[in-house]
């Protein structure tokens, strides 16, 4: 709780909202304090009455790695104890390397972050990362990734921990979008969140009732594999007409360069007005499209779970309102009227942050673990 509350919460704050007495609270607030796990913090004058003494986390507590594997770019980020970014990389990246090669550019990349931050990588806590497949989590491994090919079963977590000696926890990109986004970013305070991540993949990350569901084997969330066209383009995972096939970021490029082609073989001129004019018509009808066919899929999404916000992430997402208008209004036309009237349907404050930020908060979940073991 003092974790997620910006600002700091008093005790009184806390005892009420735990059902605990405020000496139960302040014999737990005093072990973490003589930890060194929780400060107490100035606040403002007030305007008569005693000022309430605020805690907060002690943001140097430790260092945090959050890594977001993409399956066309890298980013890392460096975090104090409290989540807040210090240093932050992002490269071009390719997952169809193969996991030798991809694991030892990450090594090289997060040496380069930690050098420019006068770190090494000893002084870390704990690092995050998620990769953009299905995760077995005990095992810390990928399952049948549709697009990680040469992925299926290695032990990504035990090759990190052993290389760098330091706690580290896997996730799927799209759950650890939903737990960035629910802890510093639009879901805040949100108990049935789903985030939509829109990449070069479409996959959904689920909070329910307060935790992140994954079901029998890490599969739930799938929704870039929901069917939207029976006998609609092949997807990378062998089916017809899914929804990452018609609308994920390789399909929309496709999407792109056939107009591209397409308007060169008519008789507009080189550059001419029209010329441009119909290529930017073109170019809104691909993403309308894109936006449709996510809203049908996410009218279903809805009407399954019934969430209270639907956060939409992802390198696509950064297309804006333009993508977000023909979602929101197939969504309010497709689900049932009594869960479309509930949900809101907002792009990631976090923006391409929100899986790194996520891997962030798991592995400070992690270093807590290690403190509660020892
Ligand atoms: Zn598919």
């Amino acid at each position: 709780m003092i974790r997620f509350t910006p600002g700091g919460i008093s005790r009184a704050e806390l005892a009420r909202q735990m059902y605990l007495t405020r000496s139960a609270i302040s014999t737990i607030i005093d072990d973490l304090k003589r930890q060194g796990l929780v400060d107490e913090i100035e606040t403002g004058p007030t305007t008569g009455g005693r000022r309430p003494i605020l805690l907060a986390i002690n943001p140097r507590y430790g260092y945090i790695v959050g890594i977001d594997m993409g399956a066309t770019h890298l980013g890392i980020v460096l975090t104090d104890f409290s989540a807040h970014v210090l240093e932050e990389i992002e490269y071009p990246f390719s997952v169809t390397d193969g996991p030798q090669s991809c694991l030892s550019q990450i090594d090289g990349y997060l040496a380069e972050l930690l050098s420019k931050s006068k770190l090494n990588i000893s002084q870390i806590s704990a690092i995050g990362m998620d990769v953009p497949g299905p995760i077995v989590a005990e095992a810390g491994e990928v399952s049948s990734p549709p697009i990680m090919p040469g992925w299926d079963g290695y032990p990504i977590r035990t090759h990190l921990e052993e290389l760098w000696q330091v706690p580290v926890t896997i996730g799927n990109d799209a759950e650890m979008g939903a737990l960035g986004e629910w802890a510093y970013g639009a879901g805040r305070g949100e108990s049935n969140l789903a985030y939509i991540k829109v990449g070069t993949g479409v996959g959904a990350g689920l909070l329910l009732d307060g935790h992140i569901y994954r079901g029998t084997s890490g599969c739930a969330g799938e929704i870039g594999h929901i069917t939207i066209q029976e006998n609609g383009p092949l997807c990378t995972c062998g089916n017809h007409g899914c929804l990452e096939a018609m609308a994920g970021g390789q399909a929309i490029a496709r999407k792109a360069r056939e107009a591209i082609e397409a308007g060169r073989r008519t008789q507009l001129s080189a550059i001419s007005p029209d010329r441009i004019h119909a290529v930017n018509v073109a170019a809104q009808q691909i993403i309308t499209d894109a936006g449709v066919h996510l809203g049908i899929a996410i009218a279903s999404l809805v009407n399954l779970f019934n969430p209270s916000m639907v956060v939409i992430g992802g390198g696509v997402s950064q297309l804006g309102d333009l993508l977000l208008e023909p979602i929101r209004k197939t969504v309010m036309d497709r689900s049932l009227h009594s869960a479309a009237k509930v949900v809101r349907i907002t792009s990631a404050v976090l923006g391409r942050r929100a899986s790194s930020m996520g891997a962030v908060v798991q592995a400070i979940n992690i270093s807590l673990d290690h403190l509660i073991d020892v």
